[in-house]
């Protein structure tokens, strides 16, 4: 509670193609909103734009949202007292008001033909104006006259704009803000085929079902003195408003987007992409939000208690995603290794041995920065299908013959080991090491190619422990074998 009032909030997705990033960040502060003041979250779904409607849209907010963690009250599925939640199940609502604006002479029917609106923008355009907008033409048709040609003829509902004076509200992040009448354009308010623009459906909607704070994307801020005619005209209260910062991409000042560049906007990708929701929540949260300490690592609990409207940034927040992984990498590592393979579960091939899995992961956790790194790092330990080139085995600037006998130590040393444990390891591995006369880290590599395959991976002494005895030494003579040159029994 706020005072008195019982809050209510909303986020209200365009149903336009996957969720995105930037509208779960907007979501996630309505929700933090709504639920540190044990108010009412509510989903809206904005399809008035039906060219742009994608039927993917739905099924990807409800997911990736329950995915992330946020829940609402209200909503297309959920039902509630001001149903239905889907604006275009709504437009009998939207026509009564665009018709009561117009006797109210707030708004006014215009007739005039795509073809003709187009040469008024070129005359314009031609004329260096540095925006087109409508002329007014079909506001100085007697108001009885269009009534009567409204019942026969197409038409849109346009926005009366006053000709003088200026409009302003306080807004929440960006203080007050003021506009010039003039500058603002006789918006269509209801379009030709009777579906509502979005300017009137957020305000008839914000009002009826009792929005008490509209907290949207900075992009909404300029159609905000729009939306406050039309409470005028009604004579409704302006609930107040917060514009949010856009999450920006990596280069320029543009919202994040595939169009700029960014690799991955879609929630479902960085799911996908071995992401996990405490990360994308605590990292989301603080593109536009300071709070105010050095703490950054928040669970979601933690910001409904901490996160603050008046703490959020004007400026827009710049999407890192390499600050992503290291927040990625802060949360797998405060996973329980049981809660961790449960989260890798879709990560590993269904094959894999669970124990074995699970035995592994206190040495891969440490360098994990996605769950797909799973795959990569554990698979030596459930392949035994080594390499047969024999220039894969070699460190950098040694030859087959030295390797091989590199190899052939180490081997010796780990036979002879009797703990098989990560610092027995380490002491035969430093002892073939002396033996040679070679670097430790050259040794390590030979002895990591040949036992793993691979030049990068887990810790090498913990990844030989957890190989065993015999799938260690195996894998070592099978790479001396190699490295001996074409066996003729095998070819
Ligand atoms: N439907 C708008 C969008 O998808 C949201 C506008 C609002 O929250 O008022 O960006």
């Amino acid at each position: 509670m706020l005072g008195s009032v019982s809050v209510r909030v909303r986020f209200a997705p365009s149903p336009t193609g996957e969720l995105h990033i930037g509208s779960v960040r907007t979501t996630l502060y309505n929700f933090f909103f709504a639920r540190q003041n044990n108010g009412t979250l509510i989903l809206r779904i904005e399809d008035t734009d039906q060219a742009r409607f994608d039927p993917r849209a739905l099924p990807s907010i409800y997911d990736g949202l329950r995915w992330i963690g946020i829940d609402w009250d209200e909503g297309p599925r959920e039902g509630g007292p001001h149903g239905p939640y889907v604006q275009s199940e709504r437009l009998g609502l939207y026509q009564e008001h665009a018709r009561r604006l117009v006797e109210l002479g707030a708004a006014y029917f215009c007739f005039c033909s795509p073809e003709r609106l187009a040469q008024v923008r070129a005359a314009q355009r031609a004329r260096g104006d540095p925006v087109t907008r409508y002329d007014r033409f079909c506001r100085r048709i007697d108001a009885m006259e269009a009534a009567d040609r409204a019942t026969r003829d197409a038409h849109v509902v346009r926005l009366k704009v006053p000709d003088e004076g200026t409009i302003g509200i306080d807004d929440l992040v960006h203080g007050h803000v003021e506009w010039p009448l003039a500058s603002i354009d006789d918006q269509v308010l209801l379009k030709s085929d009777g579906f509502p623009t979005y300017q009137l459906a957020v305000v008839i909607d914000d009002h009826v079902m009792g929005i008490t704070h509209v907290l949207r994307g900075d992009e909404w801020l300029p159609s905000t003195p729009k939306h406050l005619l039309v409470y005028r005209a009604f004579g409704w209260d302006v609930p107040p408003h917060g514009h949010l910062p856009s999450v920006l991409g990596t280069e320029g000042g543009k919202k994040l987007s595939k169009r700029e560049g960014a690799a991955v906007v879609a929630v479902a990708e960085f799911r996908e992409g071995g992401y996990l929701p405490e990360a994308l929540v605590n990292y989301l949260a603080l593109v536009g939000w300071a709070p105010g300490s050095e703490d950054e690592v928040f669970t979601i609990d933690e910001l409904v208690r901490r996160w603050r409207i008046d703490q959020v940034q004007k400026g827009g927040g710049r999407w890192d995603p390499e600050r992503l992984k290291w927040f990625n990498g802060v949360w797998i590592r405060r996973l329980s290794d049981d809660e961790l393979l449960h989260r890798l579960d879709p990560f590993v091939p269904s094959e894999w041995d669970r124990a074995v899995v699970r035995a592994a992961l206190p040495i891969i956790k440490e360098r994990m920065e996605t769950l797909t790194q799973a795959k990569e790092l554990l698979g030596f330990l459930f392949t035994d299908d080594l390499p047969t080139d024999p220039t894969r085995l070699l460190p950098k600037k040694r030859t087959a013959p030295e390797t091989r006998d590199a190899i052939a130590r180490a081997r010796a040393a780990l036979a002879a080991n009797g703990a098989f444990s990560k610092p027995a390891i380490q002491a035969a591995l430093e002892g073939a090491a002396a033996q040679l006369g070679w670097k430790q880290g050259d040794v390590n590599m030979a002895v990591r190619l040949a036992v793993t395959g691979t030049n990068v991976g887990p810790p090498l002494y913990e990844s030989i422990a957890l190989l065993g005895r015999d799938r260690a030494l195996a894998r070592l003579s099978h790479a001396e074998a190699v490295l001996a040159g074409p066996d003729p029994a095998r070819s």
